[in-house]
């Protein structure tokens, strides 16, 4: 084992200790304090074991610096971090734990109510981050660089979502990588505004800034009013987001008096750079953002799996509708479906390759080994090369969607909808939309003599899944297309939407 005393991450803190790392709704935060509170957090979870030896740890904590001490006290205490959503109900929770099998439980204590029952039901240990933070430091195992760190869940073709498993070199391999190609220091000032269960919040922006010594400033979720105002403040020099944010981020520019319009483009054209990801940014957003900001927005492409793998440059011309070229240790290829290299220009399947890549997908041995050929991972995404630079074309599957820079399953939705009392059958499709990038669109053949609102069904829903999740339009028809197998045909489904046949609700 190549153990070393602590991580990488956590020996640079040690030498940035006076440095601020961490603004947030709980206070200003060096980077003392978060090795403090994570080093206490560790103490307690180690406390009568030594070692959490690949324990899993599910945390329930809003985005801020109690977030970040539990993840550095978990891969302390030689644990796996699994980050958990404040944004889910209770289904998608207990999913997440019981997939993730994580014996012990952090919550915040605001959050107790709604992890303690899951907790009792599942058998798990329930702990608050205020008792965690009470302990006496003791000594801290060695850590594993090769080890598991994190598990991310992210959404697959297959229905219910993956922990998507990383190990502490897998994370800093691709952490090094951004921060060489973005060129981070320590004069950096970054504003988070993403979830932190999602690589683009937790890996681009969180972990990138704590390894550079930077100020990563945390807002517990995004509000378009609030990041202008704190971008008319002064002092960012970074900000990274998906394209819904950007569009939500116009329309407020929009709405302001045309003083505080001049004020806002001036502050936000004295950042040094400014990123978007996670989905396809639409030109007219690039265009529209420029005219405001001054910035060609860097666009990048990447996912849970891979970290990010291609990237328009830091300082050479960007081009809009195209995510550039590889970043540094990570290597790509189109393949067509013969599986063999594509030709130049034409389309191919996105496989990468590098030390960034995944390890595995947890506890599912058939699926990983499917995902991979001969170390190459297959992503699923479609592409081309043009000019020499990458134009991302969109999924091979139509089964996964794009919603304001969440990937979300059909086929996850689909699985709760059929459980409403007044629906036959379904299918849940991804329709393009200028906000959203896609909209979650269901259509429905309801039983016979029902009848079923957008309204009712979302009220519904929103006990279920996750806000982003529910289907913001719907389409009732009186049968679904299906191919001959018998399978529904889901490309005829998003055209109906598009030409919005069949009886739509508002
Ligand atoms: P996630 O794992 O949630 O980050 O989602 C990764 C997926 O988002 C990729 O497989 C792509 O389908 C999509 N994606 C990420 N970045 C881009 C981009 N710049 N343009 C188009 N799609 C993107």
């Amino acid at each position: 084992m190549s153990g070393i005393k602590d991580i990488p991450l956590i020996q640079r803190a040690k030498r940035n200790k006076d440095r601020r790392a961490i603004i947030a709704s709980e206070g200003v935060f060096n980077y003392q304090d978060v090795l403090n509170a994570s080093a206490k957090i560790a103490s307690s979870l180690v406390e009568g074991v030594v070692d959490l030896k690949e324990t899993c740890v599910g945390f329930l904590i809003p985005p801020g610096f109690h977030y970040v001490a539990v993840q550095w006290g978990i891969w302390r205490a030689g644990g796996i971090a699994v980050p958990l959503s404040i944004f889910h109900p209770r289904p998608e929770l207990e999913y997440v734990i019981q997939d993730s099998d994580a014996a012990i439980l952090v919550a915040q204590p605001d959050f107790e109510e709604k992890l303690r029952p899951i907790a009792e039901k599942q058998g798990r240990r329930l702990l608050l981050t205020t008792a965690l933070l009470d302990a006496e430091p003791r000594s801290l195992p060695e850590i594993d660089v090769n080890g598991r760190a994190m598990i991310l869940y992210t959404s697959g073709t297959s229905g219910k979502s993956k922990g998507v498993v990383t190990t502490h070199r897998n994370i800093e391999v691709q952490v090094k990588s951004l921060v060489s190609a973005w060129e981070w220091t320590q004069n950096d000032h970054v504003l988070n505004v993403l979830p932190l269960n999602h690589i683009h919040g937790i890996i681009n922006v969180l972990t990138c800034a704590l390894w550079a010594g930077a100020t990563c400033e945390i807002l517990p979720k995004f509000d378009a009013e609030v990041v202008w105002s704190r971008i008319l403040e002064g002092n960012l020099t970074l900000f990274m987001a998906v394209p819904t944010i950007y569009v939500k981020l116009i329309a407020a520019w929009k709405r302001a008096s045309s003083e505080r319009q001049k004020a806002m483009s001036d502050a936000c054209s004295k950042l040094r750079l400014m990123v978007s990801g996670s989905a396809a940014l639409p030109v007219n957003v690039i265009e529209e953002w420029k005219t405001i900001s001054g910035h060609v927005l860097l666009e990048r492409y990447g996912m849970t799996e891979i970290g990010m793998a291609l990237s328009n440059p830091l300082h050479e011309k960007r081009v809009p509708g195209y995510v550039g070229n590889p970043l540094p240790d990570i290597e790509v290829r189109l393949v067509d479906e013969q599986g063999k290299t594509a030709m130049p220009g034409t389309p191919g399947e996105i496989q990468v390759r590098g030390p960034g890549v995944f390890l595995e997908y947890w506890r599912k041995p058939d699926v990983t080994k499917n995902a991979f050929c001969e170390h190459w991972f297959s992503t699923g995404d479609i592409a081309v090369v043009e000019n020499g630079i990458y134009h991302i074309l969109g999924r091979s599957s139509v089964d996964i969607i794009k919603t304001g820079g969440y990937k979300v399953s059909a086929l996850e939705i689909e699985e709760v909808l059929l459980t409403h009392p007044d629906i036959q059958e379904c299918a849940v499709v991804g329709v393009e939309d200028p906000e959203w990038g896609e909209r979650v669109s269901a259509a429905l053949v309801l039983k016979e003599r029902r009848n079923l609102s957008l309204v009712s069904l979302r009220d519904w829903v929103k006990e279920r899944l996750a806000t982003y999740k529910i289907p913001t339009q719907i389409l009732l028809l009186e049968g679904l297309p299906r191919n001959v197998m018998g399978k529904v045909f889901k490309p005829d489904i998003a055209k109906l939407f598009r030409e919005k046949k069949g009886t739509e609700y508002p």
